[in-house]
Order: C-alpha cells, then sequence, then structure tokens
C-alpha cells in the first residue's frame, strides 16, 4: 500500500514539475496531460511522509539531536547564573502522543470518546485523561539536567485545567517528578495563539526573579515571544499549534 502510494506520489510529482502542467500535444506514444500545478501538498502524501520519518526512527533521532543540546546546555549555564530555569512544553515536548496520532489518522479532534480496547480515534481531551503518554526519553534527560543543576522547572502546557490531576500523574509517572510549577490553561481563557499565552507566563517568571537559561517546545508557538537565552524546537510533522 505505502509502495502504491509512493508510487502515486512520484508520478504527480514528475508529471506536475517536469512543467507538463497544462495540456500539451503529446509526442508519439506519450498521453496529453492536463491538470492544475498550482495545489498545496496532498495530505495523503503528508501522512504517508511523516508516519515515515517516525517509523523509520529519524524521528528519534532529530529529537535527541535537540534535546541533547538542550541537555548540554543547562548543565554549562545554570551554574553561573542566580536562579535559573527551564520551561517545557508538555505534548510532543515531555509526552508522546503517538498512539493517539496514530489512531486519529492525524486528525486532532479535541471531543470523542477513548477506548484502547476499541481500535479506532480518540478523542484527545479523553485521551489526556487516561494520563498513558510515554516519556520522550532526550526531554527526560534534560529536565533530569536541570534537576541535577537545581534550576527551577516550569511546565507551560495547551492543555486546560480540568486536565491537571491526570497531567501531574502522567509526568510523575514518567520521571518528571519535582518539577516546581504546572501552568495549564484558564477555564473560559480564549488566545489569539499559544505565543499570546505562553510568552507572558515567562515574562511572569522572570519578572519573579528567574533567568529562563532555556525554553524547549515542539512548535514555534512555544518558543515565540522572547523571555529565553535559548530555544530549542523539537521536531514534529505531525501538527501544527499556532
Ligand atoms: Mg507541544
Amino acid at each position: 500500500m505505502r509502495q502504491r502510494r509512493r508510487i502515486a506520489g512520484a508520478i504527480f510529482a514528475a508529471l506536475v514539475f517536469t512543467g507538463t502542467g497544462v495540456a500539451s500535444a503529446g509526442a508519439e506514444g506519450q498521453s496529453v496531460f492536463v491538470t492544475s500545478p498550482a495545489q498545496p501538498m496532498n495530505v495523503g502524501d503528508a501522512i504517508a511522509a511523516a508516519t515515515a520519518y517516525h517509523d523509520s526512527g529519524a524521528y528519534d533521532k532529530d529529537v535527541a539531536l535537540v534535546a541533547s543540546q538542550a541537555a548540554a546546555w543547562i548543565a554549562e549555564r545554570a551554574p553561573s547564573v542566580q536562579r535559573p530555569a527551564v520551561v517545557f512544553d508538555i505534548d510532543e515536548t515531555a509526552l508522546a502522543n503517538w498512539e493517539v496520532i496514530k489512531r486519529d489518522n492525524f486528525g486532532r479532534p479535541v471531543q470523542g470518546p477513548c477506548d484502547l480496547a476499541l481500535d479506532g480515534p480518540c478523542g484527545w481531551a479523553a485521551w489526556d485523561q487516561l494520563a498513558a503518554d510515554p516519556a520522550i526519553a532526550p526531554t527526560l534527560e534534560a529536565f533530569k539536567a536541570a534537576k541535577t543543576a537545581k534550576a527551577a522547572v516550569f511546565f507551560i502546557t495547551g492543555r486546560p485545567e480540568d486536565q491537571r490531576a491526570a497531567t501531574e500523574k502522567n509526568l510523575r509517572e514518567t520521571g518528571y517528578d519535582g518539577f516546581d510549577r504546572l501552568y495549564m490553561v484558564p477555564p473560559g481563557a480564549k488566545f489569539g495563539s499559544a505565543a499570546d499565552y505562553k510568552a507572558p507566563i515567562r515574562a511572569e517568571i522572570e519578572a519573579a526573579g528567574y533567568t529562563i537559561i532555556a525554553n524547549i517546545g515542539d512548535q514555534p508557538s512555544d518558543l515565540l515571544g522572547g523571555y529565553a537565552e535559548r530555544i530549542f524546537l523539537l521536531p514534529n510533522p505531525f501538527y501544527r499549534v499556532h
């Protein structure tokens, strides 16, 4: 199936990008091909590429590449800062949701049940309440580097407050134990973007006397808006949070 998809994709790319985007008189033995070359990437092809990236181990390798640099920076920098702090995002940064990403075929329905006994899709809110995410191991190493260096650790997540108990349980049980504070979206709060929610919290942390030496996330919106000496963007081709 994957093989067939790859071949179809290659044929489409070859047809469109060799410039045969409009009707042309076919040479002998060639078909006249008519299409519109101006269209975004095919979603099915993107899913196949993202799945291959995950399943081949390339994703894990790239996560480790970024997170290990964060761990090294934290260990190096924290001792020379008065009150060092490290900020982590949660989903696809500290904890992995691959199980639900796969079940939902890369869609992100928030509502709806999640029954792991069934081979079917899950609502993300119900999934989060299961507290079943495994840790992303290289990020856990960065967390441990922060704890060893006596840096304060703050999680800032787009998950809502009503997921606090499950999220704290999931973090603790996977090894993220002893963090200073978990910031979650308050009931009814609305933000234009995740950056509009997260950057002011970092400002608040620094106003309390901390220096955020590292901010680690998987979305640009985790990192935009300043208040961190270094920002680390883990790969995530699976979904986008604006
Ligand atoms: Mg995330």
